[in-house]
Protein backbone atom coordinates (compact mmCIF):
# COMPACT_ATOMS: atom_id res chain seq x y z
CA UNK A 1 0.00 0.00 0.00
CA UNK A 2 1.11 3.61 -0.49
CA UNK A 3 2.62 5.53 2.43
CA UNK A 4 -0.42 8.05 3.19
CA UNK A 5 -3.02 5.06 3.21
CA UNK A 6 -0.22 3.14 5.52
CA UNK A 7 0.43 6.07 7.76
CA UNK A 8 -3.36 5.95 8.82
CA UNK A 9 -3.74 2.10 9.17
CA UNK A 10 -0.82 0.70 9.73
CA UNK A 11 0.57 3.88 12.22
CA UNK A 12 -2.69 3.87 14.01
CA UNK A 13 -2.66 0.21 14.75
CA UNK A 14 1.26 -0.23 15.71
CA UNK A 15 0.92 3.22 17.79
CA UNK A 16 -1.79 1.66 19.74
CA UNK A 17 0.23 -1.89 20.31
CA UNK A 18 3.48 -0.38 21.16
CA UNK A 19 2.81 2.67 23.34
CA UNK A 20 6.29 1.51 25.18
CA UNK A 21 8.26 2.29 22.00
CA UNK A 22 6.30 5.94 21.91
CA UNK A 23 7.47 5.95 25.67
CA UNK A 24 10.47 5.50 24.78
CA UNK A 25 10.75 7.74 21.94
CA UNK A 26 9.95 10.87 24.31
CA UNK A 27 12.86 9.83 26.65
CA UNK A 28 15.07 10.19 23.50
CA UNK A 29 14.05 13.03 22.07
CA UNK A 30 13.49 14.91 26.16
CA UNK A 31 17.49 14.32 26.15
CA UNK A 32 17.76 17.23 23.28
CA UNK A 33 17.77 19.92 25.90
CA UNK A 34 20.80 18.70 27.98
CA UNK A 35 24.16 19.99 27.74
CA UNK A 36 27.35 17.89 27.63
CA UNK A 37 28.18 17.28 31.47
CA UNK A 38 23.95 16.61 31.47
CA UNK A 39 24.32 13.76 28.81
CA UNK A 40 27.63 12.30 30.32
CA UNK A 41 25.74 12.68 33.50
CA UNK A 42 22.69 10.30 32.47
CA UNK A 43 24.58 7.81 30.85
CA UNK A 44 26.79 7.48 34.00
CA UNK A 45 23.55 6.86 35.82
CA UNK A 46 22.37 4.20 33.98
CA UNK A 47 25.72 2.42 33.39
CA UNK A 48 25.92 2.28 37.50
CA UNK A 49 22.48 0.89 37.29
CA UNK A 50 23.12 -1.26 34.50
CA UNK A 51 26.77 -2.65 36.45
CA UNK A 52 24.54 -2.52 39.74
CA UNK A 53 21.78 -4.89 38.01
CA UNK A 54 25.09 -7.40 36.52
CA UNK A 55 26.51 -7.99 39.90
CA UNK A 56 23.76 -10.47 40.23
CA UNK A 57 25.25 -12.45 37.76
CA UNK A 58 28.18 -14.63 39.34
CA UNK A 59 30.52 -14.56 36.40
CA UNK A 60 30.41 -10.37 35.66
CA UNK A 61 29.95 -9.65 39.82
CA UNK A 62 33.81 -11.52 40.16
CA UNK A 63 35.38 -9.38 36.97
CA UNK A 64 34.08 -5.97 38.26
CA UNK A 65 36.03 -7.18 41.42
CA UNK A 66 39.11 -8.32 40.10
CA UNK A 67 39.28 -4.91 38.38
CA UNK A 68 37.97 -3.17 41.68
CA UNK A 69 34.85 -1.22 40.18
CA UNK A 70 32.80 -0.79 43.54
CA UNK A 71 29.11 -0.32 43.69
CA UNK A 72 27.97 2.99 42.27
CA UNK A 73 31.75 3.92 41.38
CA UNK A 74 31.87 5.01 38.65
CA UNK A 75 31.62 9.04 38.42
CA UNK A 76 33.16 10.27 34.98
CA UNK A 77 35.01 8.71 31.90
CA UNK A 78 37.72 8.32 33.03
CA UNK A 79 36.48 5.54 35.78
CA UNK A 80 34.48 4.07 32.52
CA UNK A 81 37.82 3.05 31.27
CA UNK A 82 38.50 0.97 34.50
CA UNK A 83 35.58 -1.21 33.69
CA UNK A 84 36.98 -4.43 32.15
CA UNK A 85 35.96 -5.05 28.06
CA UNK A 86 33.85 -7.50 27.84
CA UNK A 87 34.37 -10.21 24.66
CA UNK A 88 32.05 -12.75 22.65
CA UNK A 89 34.20 -15.53 24.23
CA UNK A 90 33.27 -14.32 27.71
CA UNK A 91 29.90 -14.49 27.29
CA UNK A 92 29.58 -17.33 24.85
CA UNK A 93 31.34 -19.08 28.19
CA UNK A 94 28.83 -17.93 30.20
CA UNK A 95 25.63 -18.04 28.41
CA UNK A 96 23.99 -20.54 30.50
CA UNK A 97 24.03 -18.45 33.59
CA UNK A 98 22.43 -15.37 31.46
CA UNK A 99 20.30 -18.12 30.00
CA UNK A 100 18.59 -18.77 32.98
CA UNK A 101 18.12 -15.46 34.39
CA UNK A 102 14.69 -13.60 34.33
CA UNK A 103 15.76 -10.86 31.86
CA UNK A 104 16.79 -13.13 29.04
CA UNK A 105 12.76 -11.91 26.50
CA UNK A 106 14.28 -12.69 23.72
CA UNK A 107 17.88 -14.60 21.91
CA UNK A 108 19.93 -13.56 19.03
CA UNK A 109 22.77 -14.75 17.07
CA UNK A 110 24.98 -13.72 14.58
CA UNK A 111 27.81 -15.05 12.98
CA UNK A 112 29.12 -12.28 11.92
CA UNK A 113 32.43 -12.35 10.07
CA UNK A 114 34.27 -14.04 13.04
CA UNK A 115 32.60 -17.37 11.34
CA UNK A 116 31.52 -18.50 14.93
CA UNK A 117 27.98 -18.79 16.17
CA UNK A 118 27.34 -16.16 18.71
CA UNK A 119 24.55 -16.49 20.72
CA UNK A 120 23.30 -13.73 23.35
CA UNK A 121 20.01 -12.37 25.19
CA UNK A 122 17.74 -9.10 25.32
CA UNK A 123 15.94 -7.55 27.85
CA UNK A 124 12.46 -6.56 26.89
CA UNK A 125 13.48 -2.61 27.67
CA UNK A 126 16.65 -3.01 25.53
CA UNK A 127 14.24 -4.69 22.57
CA UNK A 128 11.74 -1.55 23.10
CA UNK A 129 14.43 1.17 23.30
CA UNK A 130 16.15 -0.39 19.84
CA UNK A 131 12.76 0.07 18.35
CA UNK A 132 12.51 3.57 19.21
CA UNK A 133 16.08 4.15 18.18
CA UNK A 134 15.17 2.79 14.19
CA UNK A 135 11.80 4.89 14.68
CA UNK A 136 13.94 8.06 15.65
CA UNK A 137 16.43 7.22 13.10
CA UNK A 138 14.26 6.87 10.61
CA UNK A 139 12.31 10.27 11.25
CA UNK A 140 15.86 11.73 11.19
CA UNK A 141 15.55 10.95 6.94
CA UNK A 142 11.76 11.77 6.81
CA UNK A 143 10.26 8.31 6.86
CA UNK A 144 7.60 6.78 9.92
CA UNK A 145 8.49 3.31 10.75
CA UNK A 146 4.94 2.65 11.25
CA UNK A 147 3.41 2.91 8.04
CA UNK A 148 5.61 4.59 5.40
CA UNK A 149 6.44 1.97 2.30
CA UNK A 150 9.78 0.26 2.90
CA UNK A 151 11.40 -2.07 0.97
CA UNK A 152 14.86 -3.49 2.10
CA UNK A 153 17.58 -5.92 0.24
CA UNK A 154 19.54 -8.13 2.25
CA UNK A 155 21.56 -10.75 2.12
CA UNK A 156 19.39 -14.06 3.09
CA UNK A 157 15.70 -13.81 3.68
CA UNK A 158 14.87 -16.86 6.27
CA UNK A 159 12.52 -19.23 5.20
CA UNK A 160 10.71 -20.78 8.17
CA UNK A 161 7.55 -23.07 8.64
CA UNK A 162 4.22 -22.11 8.10
CA UNK A 163 3.07 -20.63 10.93
CA UNK A 164 6.29 -18.13 11.33
CA UNK A 165 6.16 -16.99 7.67
CA UNK A 166 2.55 -16.32 8.31
CA UNK A 167 3.72 -14.09 11.63
CA UNK A 168 6.05 -12.63 9.31
CA UNK A 169 3.79 -12.08 6.61
CA UNK A 170 1.24 -10.07 8.71
CA UNK A 171 3.79 -8.37 10.34
CA UNK A 172 5.44 -7.07 7.18
CA UNK A 173 1.67 -6.10 6.25
CA UNK A 174 0.95 -4.12 9.20
CA UNK A 175 4.58 -2.37 9.10
CA UNK A 176 4.34 -1.60 5.32
CA UNK A 177 7.23 -3.43 4.60
CA UNK A 178 8.97 -5.85 2.35
CA UNK A 179 12.26 -7.73 2.52
CA UNK A 180 14.24 -9.28 -0.15
CA UNK A 181 16.95 -11.65 -0.82
CA UNK A 182 20.17 -10.57 -1.97
CA UNK A 183 22.20 -13.39 -2.31
CA UNK A 184 22.17 -15.11 -5.49
CA UNK A 185 21.13 -11.89 -6.60
CA UNK A 186 21.85 -12.53 -10.95
CA UNK A 187 20.99 -10.30 -13.60
CA UNK A 188 17.56 -11.41 -14.01
CA UNK A 189 16.40 -11.04 -10.20
CA UNK A 190 18.09 -7.69 -10.68
CA UNK A 191 15.80 -6.26 -13.42
CA UNK A 192 12.29 -8.28 -11.38
CA UNK A 193 13.18 -6.40 -8.30
CA UNK A 194 14.07 -3.16 -10.18
CA UNK A 195 10.40 -3.91 -11.71
CA UNK A 196 9.03 -4.67 -8.95
CA UNK A 197 10.35 -1.35 -7.31
CA UNK A 198 8.48 0.79 -9.76
CA UNK A 199 5.31 -0.92 -9.02
CA UNK A 200 5.77 -0.79 -5.08
CA UNK A 201 7.18 2.69 -4.58
CA UNK A 202 8.34 2.42 -1.46
CA UNK A 203 9.24 5.82 0.49
CA UNK A 204 12.42 4.08 1.79
CA UNK A 205 14.58 1.47 0.15
CA UNK A 206 17.22 -0.64 2.27
CA UNK A 207 20.17 -2.68 1.84
CA UNK A 208 23.41 -3.74 1.90
CA UNK A 209 25.52 -1.44 -0.33
CA UNK A 210 26.62 -4.08 -2.41
CA UNK A 211 23.05 -5.30 -2.96
CA UNK A 212 21.74 -1.85 -3.90
CA UNK A 213 24.91 -0.80 -6.12
CA UNK A 214 23.98 -3.89 -8.22
CA UNK A 215 20.48 -3.19 -8.96
CA UNK A 216 21.72 0.13 -10.07
CA UNK A 217 24.51 -0.91 -12.33
CA UNK A 218 21.44 -3.21 -14.03
CA UNK A 219 19.19 -0.72 -13.98
CA UNK A 220 21.61 1.62 -15.32
CA UNK A 221 22.99 -0.27 -18.05
CA UNK A 222 19.78 -1.74 -19.45
CA UNK A 223 18.21 1.92 -18.90
CA UNK A 224 15.34 0.78 -16.60
CA UNK A 225 13.12 3.42 -15.63
CA UNK A 226 12.68 2.76 -11.73
CA UNK A 227 11.03 4.81 -8.33
CA UNK A 228 13.21 7.74 -6.87
CA UNK A 229 12.67 6.74 -3.09
CA UNK A 230 12.31 9.76 -0.78
CA UNK A 231 15.81 8.00 1.49
CA UNK A 232 17.88 4.57 0.61
CA UNK A 233 19.54 3.34 3.69
CA UNK A 234 22.76 1.46 3.15
CA UNK A 235 23.95 -0.89 6.44
CA UNK A 236 25.39 -4.03 7.08
CA UNK A 237 28.64 -3.75 5.11
CA UNK A 238 31.04 -0.55 4.76
CA UNK A 239 29.67 1.55 2.01
CA UNK A 240 32.38 2.67 -0.81
CA UNK A 241 32.18 6.31 -2.04
CA UNK A 242 31.56 4.24 -5.69
CA UNK A 243 28.31 2.76 -4.12
CA UNK A 244 27.03 6.16 -2.98
CA UNK A 245 27.44 8.15 -6.22
CA UNK A 246 26.19 5.15 -8.16
CA UNK A 247 23.14 4.22 -6.30
CA UNK A 248 22.21 8.13 -5.88
CA UNK A 249 23.23 8.51 -9.65
CA UNK A 250 20.76 5.55 -10.60
CA UNK A 251 17.60 5.75 -8.18
CA UNK A 252 17.92 9.49 -7.93
CA UNK A 253 17.21 9.39 -4.43
CA UNK A 254 19.90 10.16 -1.29
CA UNK A 255 22.21 7.68 -0.01
CA UNK A 256 22.34 7.29 3.80
CA UNK A 257 24.63 5.18 5.69
CA UNK A 258 24.18 3.42 8.51
CA UNK A 259 26.09 1.55 11.25
CA UNK A 260 23.94 -1.24 13.32
CA UNK A 261 24.49 -5.14 14.73
CA UNK A 262 22.40 -8.03 15.28
CA UNK A 263 23.91 -7.25 19.25
CA UNK A 264 22.27 -3.81 19.27
CA UNK A 265 20.11 -2.71 16.53
CA UNK A 266 21.09 0.52 15.24
CA UNK A 267 24.08 1.93 16.86
CA UNK A 268 24.74 5.04 14.10
CA UNK A 269 23.31 6.71 11.29
CA UNK A 270 22.95 9.67 9.20
CA UNK A 271 20.43 11.92 9.67
CA UNK A 272 19.09 14.26 6.65
CA UNK A 273 22.00 16.65 6.75
CA UNK A 274 24.11 13.67 5.72
CA UNK A 275 27.27 14.25 7.88
CA UNK A 276 28.59 12.48 10.58
CA UNK A 277 26.60 9.36 11.93
CA UNK A 278 24.23 10.50 14.98
CA UNK A 279 24.92 7.85 17.90
CA UNK A 280 21.08 7.53 19.84
CA UNK A 281 22.68 8.71 23.17
CA UNK A 282 20.55 7.35 25.54
CA UNK A 283 21.05 3.68 24.12
CA UNK A 284 24.90 3.54 24.31
CA UNK A 285 27.88 4.73 25.53
CA UNK A 286 31.24 4.03 22.63
CA UNK A 287 34.45 3.98 22.49
CA UNK A 288 37.79 3.73 21.34
CA UNK A 289 39.70 0.44 22.37
CA UNK A 290 42.76 -1.67 21.47
CA UNK A 291 43.99 -0.47 17.97
CA UNK A 292 40.94 0.86 17.03
CA UNK A 293 38.55 -1.62 18.01
CA UNK A 294 34.38 0.05 18.95
CA UNK A 295 34.00 -0.80 22.30
CA UNK A 296 30.55 -0.79 23.15
CA UNK A 297 27.68 -0.45 26.35
CA UNK A 298 24.34 -0.41 25.35
CA UNK A 299 23.11 0.94 28.43
CA UNK A 300 19.55 -0.58 27.93
CA UNK A 301 20.08 -4.49 27.49
CA UNK A 302 19.69 -6.42 31.17
CA UNK A 303 20.36 -9.68 29.92
CA UNK A 304 23.55 -9.54 28.45
CA UNK A 305 26.32 -7.51 29.90
CA UNK A 306 27.27 -6.04 26.53
CA UNK A 307 29.36 -3.15 28.57
CA UNK A 308 32.19 -2.03 27.11
CA UNK A 309 31.77 -4.91 24.88
CA UNK A 310 34.34 -5.47 21.76
CA UNK A 311 32.12 -5.45 18.85
CA UNK A 312 34.76 -6.42 16.46
CA UNK A 313 34.80 -3.34 14.14
CA UNK A 314 37.05 -0.52 13.77
CA UNK A 315 35.66 2.88 14.06
CA UNK A 316 36.84 6.26 15.54
CA UNK A 317 34.08 8.09 17.98
CA UNK A 318 33.46 11.75 18.32
CA UNK A 319 31.28 14.49 19.72
CA UNK A 320 29.04 16.96 17.33
CA UNK A 321 25.85 19.21 17.09
CA UNK A 322 23.63 18.99 14.25
CA UNK A 323 21.35 21.18 12.63
CA UNK A 324 18.68 17.97 12.90
CA UNK A 325 18.67 18.85 16.71
CA UNK A 326 21.01 15.74 17.23
CA UNK A 327 23.47 16.73 20.23
CA UNK A 328 25.84 14.48 21.61
CA UNK A 329 28.18 11.03 20.12
CA UNK A 330 28.85 10.51 16.48
CA UNK A 331 30.93 8.15 14.76
CA UNK A 332 32.93 10.21 12.87
CA UNK A 333 34.80 6.54 10.68
CA UNK A 334 34.02 3.47 10.49
CA UNK A 335 37.06 1.26 8.93
CA UNK A 336 35.83 -2.04 8.86
CA UNK A 337 35.93 -4.92 10.43
CA UNK A 338 39.19 -5.69 13.20
CA UNK A 339 40.32 -9.22 11.19
CA UNK A 340 41.52 -8.96 7.52
CA UNK A 341 39.91 -9.10 4.30
CA UNK A 342 40.89 -10.77 1.43
CA UNK A 343 42.69 -10.19 -1.76
CA UNK A 344 41.21 -11.94 -5.42
CA UNK A 345 43.64 -11.93 -8.78
CA UNK A 346 41.66 -9.96 -10.63
CA UNK A 347 42.50 -7.25 -7.33
CA UNK A 348 39.05 -7.46 -6.18
CA UNK A 349 38.72 -7.34 -2.65
CA UNK A 350 35.97 -9.47 -0.54
CA UNK A 351 34.92 -8.30 2.82
CA UNK A 352 35.39 -10.76 5.11
CA UNK A 353 31.77 -10.66 5.66
CA UNK A 354 31.25 -12.00 2.20
CA UNK A 355 32.10 -15.37 3.28
CA UNK A 356 29.61 -15.40 5.98
CA UNK A 357 27.03 -14.32 3.38
CA UNK A 358 28.35 -17.15 0.63
CA UNK A 359 28.11 -19.99 3.76
CA UNK A 360 24.57 -18.39 5.17
CA UNK A 361 23.16 -19.53 1.33
CA UNK A 362 23.63 -23.18 2.63
CA UNK A 363 22.24 -24.78 5.55
CA UNK A 364 24.50 -26.65 8.73
CA UNK A 365 27.64 -24.70 8.71
CA UNK A 366 28.60 -23.80 12.41
CA UNK A 367 31.73 -22.42 12.23
CA UNK A 368 33.71 -21.75 9.16
CA UNK A 369 37.77 -20.39 8.63
CA UNK A 370 39.17 -19.61 5.19
CA UNK A 371 42.51 -20.20 4.19
CA UNK A 372 44.26 -18.08 1.35
CA UNK A 373 46.80 -20.41 -0.37
CA UNK A 374 47.19 -17.96 -3.23
CA UNK A 375 45.67 -15.06 -5.51
CA UNK A 376 43.30 -17.71 -7.03
CA UNK A 377 43.07 -20.43 -4.78
CA UNK A 378 41.17 -21.41 -0.98
CA UNK A 379 40.67 -23.48 1.02
CA UNK A 380 37.43 -22.96 2.90
CA UNK A 381 37.31 -25.13 6.35
CA UNK A 382 33.28 -25.92 7.20
CA UNK A 383 33.03 -27.41 10.43
CA UNK A 384 29.09 -28.92 10.30
CA UNK A 385 26.54 -30.43 11.96
CA UNK A 386 23.48 -32.73 10.29
CA UNK A 387 21.76 -30.34 8.36
CA UNK A 388 24.92 -30.19 5.87
CA UNK A 389 24.73 -31.74 2.48
CA UNK A 390 28.32 -32.64 0.56
CA UNK A 391 26.11 -30.98 -3.00
CA UNK A 392 26.45 -27.33 -1.01
CA UNK A 393 30.23 -27.64 -1.22
CA UNK A 394 29.14 -26.64 -5.06
CA UNK A 395 27.00 -23.73 -4.36
CA UNK A 396 29.75 -22.19 -2.45
CA UNK A 397 32.22 -22.67 -5.03
CA UNK A 398 29.58 -21.37 -7.27
CA UNK A 399 28.96 -18.18 -5.33
CA UNK A 400 32.82 -17.38 -4.41
CA UNK A 401 33.23 -17.39 -8.53
CA UNK A 402 30.38 -15.18 -8.87
CA UNK A 403 32.00 -12.43 -6.70
CA UNK A 404 35.83 -12.98 -6.94
CA UNK A 405 35.87 -14.08 -10.50
CA UNK A 406 35.75 -17.41 -12.70
CA UNK A 407 39.60 -17.76 -12.06
CA UNK A 408 38.99 -18.10 -8.45
CA UNK A 409 38.58 -22.05 -7.02
CA UNK A 410 37.50 -22.48 -3.74
CA UNK A 411 38.13 -26.16 -1.93
CA UNK A 412 35.45 -26.62 0.46
CA UNK A 413 36.77 -29.04 3.30
CA UNK A 414 34.83 -30.25 6.05
CA UNK A 415 36.83 -30.89 9.82
CA UNK A 416 36.16 -31.35 12.94
CA UNK A 417 37.42 -28.88 14.54
CA UNK A 418 38.57 -25.76 13.51
CA UNK A 419 42.56 -24.52 14.13
CA UNK A 420 42.84 -22.13 16.49
CA UNK A 421 46.29 -19.39 16.73
CA UNK A 422 49.22 -20.71 19.38
CA UNK A 423 47.25 -17.97 21.52
CA UNK A 424 43.95 -20.12 21.40
CA UNK A 425 42.20 -17.46 19.14
CA UNK A 426 39.91 -18.80 16.33
CA UNK A 427 41.12 -17.20 13.48
CA UNK A 428 38.75 -16.22 10.44
CA UNK A 429 41.23 -15.86 7.86
CA UNK A 430 44.80 -17.41 7.42
CA UNK A 431 47.32 -15.96 5.06
CA UNK A 432 48.70 -19.13 3.71
CA UNK A 433 50.41 -17.65 0.74
CA UNK A 434 54.34 -18.39 0.53
CA UNK A 435 54.90 -14.83 -1.14
CA UNK A 436 52.19 -12.88 1.13
CA UNK A 437 50.34 -12.63 -2.26
CA UNK A 438 52.50 -9.88 -3.51
CA UNK A 439 52.66 -10.76 -6.76
CA UNK A 440 52.06 -14.07 -9.04
CA UNK A 441 49.51 -16.85 -7.73
CA UNK A 442 52.24 -19.42 -7.17
CA UNK A 443 50.00 -22.02 -9.35
ZN1 LIG B 1 21.83 15.46 12.16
Amino acid sequence: MNSTLGRIICGTACAMGARDVIRAGREMQSVARLDRDGLVALQIDKLNELLKHFRGVTFYRKLLDDAGVTEGGIRDMADVARIPPVSKAMISEHLSELSGRAEAYRSGSTSGSTGVNFRFFQSREMAVQRTAAVRRCLASVDVEMWGDCSVSVWGVVQRGGVKTNFVRAVKRFLLNTDVWQGVGMDDGMAVDYLRRLGKVKPRVLMGYPSYLRRLAEVGRDREIETHAPRAIICSGEAMLDTDRSLIEGYFGGPVYNRYGSCEFGIIAQQCRERGEMHIPPTRFIVERGDEGELLITDLDNRATPFIRYAVGDAGTPGWGSCSCGHYGADLLTLDGRMHDEIRTASGRMLPGQFWTIVTKTVEGIEELQLVQRSLSHFELRVKVNESYRDESAGVIQKKVCEAAGEDVRVDVVRVDEIEVTSGGKRKFIINAMEDGGVEGDGH
